[in-house]
């Protein structure tokens, strides 16, 4: 039997619309907005649509958005001061600094530099270190994301084998740590890791976060595993085609025939990514505040 497809695209937007409806609830008792500053330097152009896009989402919720577009040639010292700026700011809940950054810039100083209750991005250290010892912090979006459409489908995760390829610090190690707190059996696998496939078939919960265009084959899979796709690849284009298909790290076509649910690419964790960061804004303005928020239930 096919596997049932995770509509990643539905389930940000009923995400999105919670959220909003809570950001107007917040709005009517701080009078103020949540908001959220999002600082872009240079001229990236992937950034420069992911930067638009979260502005845009922003104001759909009912939140206010700040947005700081800096030249490629801004100096570590003037983005340092920015984000002092930020942290001091009372109408700033989140920050999120988009990266990469240019060459000549520090990403790890510069996150270090947020105000970790406002680091809504969830790469401070200090949330990775909250995270990892089940302190109420902030959780990168991604995964995050990842773990409500698990919990969504299969419920409690208590016992269940999971295998989280991949590990970065943005999304499989944060992952890893999300399952493990709920109790999965974690393992988790790299680019060193001997015998992958066999790894992969132990696995009830596959989440692939490599970055290598349909690695993760139909028959590495347990049947009736949940499968999530957090691989963003494009493939060289078609003859005539000006642009080539995206595409995630598991190769779907194949691997629906075996899993019992799995994320498309794109339309799957994608989508979530911006829809959990408007939710961890909401909950860092909440907490600014000290206005109670039931924060399990979003
Ligand atoms: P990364 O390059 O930082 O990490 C990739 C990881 O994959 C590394 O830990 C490495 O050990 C592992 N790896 C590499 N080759 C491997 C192999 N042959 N076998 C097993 N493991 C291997 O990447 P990242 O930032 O974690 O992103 C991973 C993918 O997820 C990328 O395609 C990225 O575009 C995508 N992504 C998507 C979203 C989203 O919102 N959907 C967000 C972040 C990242």
């Amino acid at each position: 039997m096919a596997a049932e497809i995770i509509d990643g695209k539905a389930f940000a937007a009923s995400l999105r619309e919670k959220v909003g409806a809570l950001a107007a609830a917040f709005e009517a008792q701080a009078g103020r907005k949540a908001g959220l500053a999002v600082v872009l330097v240079g001229e990236d152009p992937a950034s420069q649509v992911y930067v638009g896009s979260k502005g845009k989402a922003t104001l759909a919720a009912n939140m206010a958005s700040f947005e700081h577009r800096l030249p490629a040639e801004t100096s570590a010292a003037e983005l340092l001061a920015l984000v002092d700026r930020l942290n001091r700011d009372p109408a700033v809940d989140g920050i999120l600094v988009q990266l990469p950054l240019p060459g000549h810039l520090d990403e790890q100083a510069v996150i270090a530099a947020i105000d970790p209750d406002k680091d809504v991005d969830g790469f401070h250290v200090i949330n990775a270190g909250r995270l990892a010892v089940g302190q109420r912090g902030f959780v990168p979006c991604t995964p995050l994301g990842c773990m409500m459409m698990l919990t969504d489908r299969l419920g409690d995760l208590s016992g269940l084998e999971a295998v989280v390829i991949g590990r970065s610090n943005i999304v499989g190690k944060p992952m890893a740590q999300l399952l493990l707190a709920a109790n999965a059996t974690v393992t988790m696998a790299h680019s060193r890791t001997k015998d992958l496939p066999d790894v992969v078939r132990r696995a009830d919960i596959v989440v692939a976060a490599v970055g290598r265009a349909e690695m993760v084959k139909g028959d590495w899979l347990k049947p009736g595993a949940t499968v999530i796709d957090v691989g963003i690849n494009r493939l060289a284009p078609e003859p005539g085609a000006a642009k080539g298909r995206l595409v995630g790290d598991v190769a779907f076509e194949k691997a629906r025939e075996v899993a019992g649910a799995i994320t498309p690419v794109p339309g799957g964790v994608g989508p979530m990514t911006i829809a959990v960061l408007l939710r961890n804004t909401l909950v860092a303005a909440h907490r600014n505040v000290g206005i109670a928020l039931a924060e399990d239930a979003i």
